[in-house]
C-alpha cells in the first residue's frame, strides 16, 4: 500500500518547487498518494480563510505532509499561516539541515550543521498590541516555558544521537533577556549533562553569529529560540549556498511537516525559474520520516550530482561558484527532471562526487 501524504502547494513560487518534487518523487517508485489541500492566497479565494479546517484535518489524517512556502502580509493583514500551523498542530520543533552541496554557491564548502527552533511560543507567540491610541508605543510579549524549552532542547540531543553528531550549542540572549532567556539557559544546563556522549556548551546569538560568518566547520547542532531559530537558519542557509538549497522540516509528537526555509519568492513566482532543490530536499527528508531510506539517498545524491555536474541547474547555482565558470540558467522543470533522470541510475554507495578544488577554502571573490 502507498503512504497517503497531504501535499500544500502554497504562494507563489511554492506550487512550482512542490511540482517539481512530485516529479522527482515519482522516479524513485515509492507510491506516494498526494492528499492536495489549499492554503495561503489560492485558499482565501476559494474559502475566504487562509488556512481552512480542511488542511489541519488532512495534516492530523495523513500524519505526513510536504509544504510550499506561503506569502504573510507584512504590518497588517491576516497572520502568519505558517505560525498558526505550527502552532495548531503542535509543530514544536523546527529542524534546519545546512549542508553545502558540492561545495557550489558557497564560500563555506565545508557547512554540515543543523539548527533546530523551538516553533511554537517565543516571540513569534502572536501576543502584540498597540501601547496607545495613537499607535507611537507598540509592544510584544515573548513567551518561553519551561516545558517547551525542556522539550526542544532534549529533542535537539536526541536528534544529535540519531545522526552521530558531537556538539549541541544553546544560543540565547539570557544576559540581556534575563527572565526568557534565563529560562532557556537554566533548562539546557540541566539537560545537557543527561547526554554526557553529547558536547554541550553555549554562546550568545551576537557572538554566534559571528562565529558562523567565520568557522561554520566548527558547528553541528544548534538548539534555539523561535526568533534566533529563525534567523540563524537563514544565516546557515546563505553559508550553505543559499535558499534555494536549503530544506527544513517541522516535527510534532505525531506529525510531520516537511517545507523549505524559504519564502514564496513572489518576484520570481510563475516564472519557473525558482531553484526547486531545497523542496526536493524536503521530500528526501520525508522519504527518510517514512523509513523509504533507499528513495532519500537515492534523491540526495542525485541532487548533489546535478549540482556538482553544473549543466542543468537554476538561476542560483548558474553564477560563477569558487570553482567554476557561470553556465547559462535552467529553468525550475528542467532541473527538476534533470534530478529525476538521476535518480533510478545513482549508486548513493559511491563517494560524492566533487567539483576540482572545492573544499581548499580558496575564495577568488575575496581577492578580487
Ligand atoms: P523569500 O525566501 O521568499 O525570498 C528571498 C529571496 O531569496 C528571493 O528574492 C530570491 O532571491 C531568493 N530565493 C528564495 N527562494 C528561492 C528559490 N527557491 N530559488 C532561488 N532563489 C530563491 O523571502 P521573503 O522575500 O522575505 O518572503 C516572501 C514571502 O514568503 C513573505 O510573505 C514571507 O512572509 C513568506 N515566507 C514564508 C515562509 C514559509 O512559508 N515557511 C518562509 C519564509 C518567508
Amino acid at each position: 500500500m502507498g503512504h497517503r501524504v497531504t501535499l500544500i502547494p502554497g504562494d507563489g513560487i511554492g506550487p512550482e518547487v512542490t511540482n517539481a518534487a512530485r516529479v522527482v518523487a515519482d522516479a524513485t517508485g515509492v507510491s506516494l498518494d498526494w492528499e492536495v489541500v489549499d492554503a495561503g492566497e489560492r485558499a482565501i479565494a476559494q474559502t475566504g480563510s487562509p488556512l481552512p479546517e480542511e488542511v489541519l484535518r488532512s495534516v492530523k489524517r495523513n500524519r505526513i505532509a510536504l509544504k510550499g512556502p506561503i506569502t504573510t502580509p507584512i504590518g497588517s493583514g491576516f497572520r502568519s499561516v505558517n505560525v498558526a500551523l505550527r502552532q495548531q498542530l503542535d509543530l514544536f520543533a523546527s529542524v534546519r539541515p545546512a549542508r553545502a552541496i558540492a561545495g557550489e554557491g558557497t564560500r563555506y564548502p565545508e557547512t554540515n550543521l543543523i539548527v533546530v527552533r523551538e516553533a511554537t511560543e517565543g516571540l513569534y507567540s502572536g501576543v502584540e498590541h498597540w501601547v496607545d491610541r495613537d499607535h507611537s508605543a507598540a509592544e510584544s510579549v515573548a513567551i518561553v516555558t519551561r516545558k517547551a524549552s525542556d522539550r526542544i532542547i532534549r529533542f535537539a540531543f536526541d536528534l544529535a544521537r540519531r545522526q552521530h553528531r558531537h556538539h549541541v550549542t544553546a544560543v540565547h540572549k539570557a544576559n540581556i533577556m534575563k527572565t526568557t532567556g534565563g529560562l532557556f539557559q537554566t533548562a539546557f544546563q540541566a539537560i545537557a549533562p543527561q547526554y554526557p556522549d553529547i558536547r554541550s556548551d553555549e554562546r550568545l546569538i551576537d557572538n554566534m553569529c559571528m562565529q558562523l560568518a567565520k568557522k561554520p566547520e566548527e558547528y553541528d547542532v544548534i538548539v534555539t529560540t523561535n526568533l534566533f531559530g529563525d534567523i540563524l537558519s537563514d544565516l546557515c542557509a546563505g553559508l550553505a549556498g543559499g535558499l534555494g538549497v536549503a530544506p527544513g522540516a517541522l516535527y510534532g509528537d505525531e506529525l510531520a511537516v516537511f517545507e523549505p526555509v524559504h519564502g514564496s519568492a513572489p518576484k520570481y513566482a510563475g516564472q519557473d525559474k525558482a531553484d526547486p532543490v531545497a523542496e526536493v530536499l524536503c521530500l528526501e527528508l520525508l522519504l527518510r520520516h517514512l523509513g523509504e531510506n533507499e528513495a532519500a539517498d537515492r534523491v540526495f545524491r542525485a541532487v548533489w550530482e546535478t549540482i556538482a555536474e553544473k549543466k542543468v541547474v537554476t538561476y542560483d547555482l548558474a553564477l560563477p561558484g569558487y570553482t567554476d565558470r557561470p553556465v547559462a540558467p535552467s529553468s525550475c522543470s528542467a532541473m527538476a527532471k534533470e534530478i529525476a533522470r538521476k535518480v533510478p541510475i545513482v549508486d548513493p554507495s559511491a563517494p560524492l562526487p566533487r567539483p576540482e578544488g572545492t573544499g581548499s577554502g580558496h575564495d577568488p571573490h575575496l581577492e578580487a
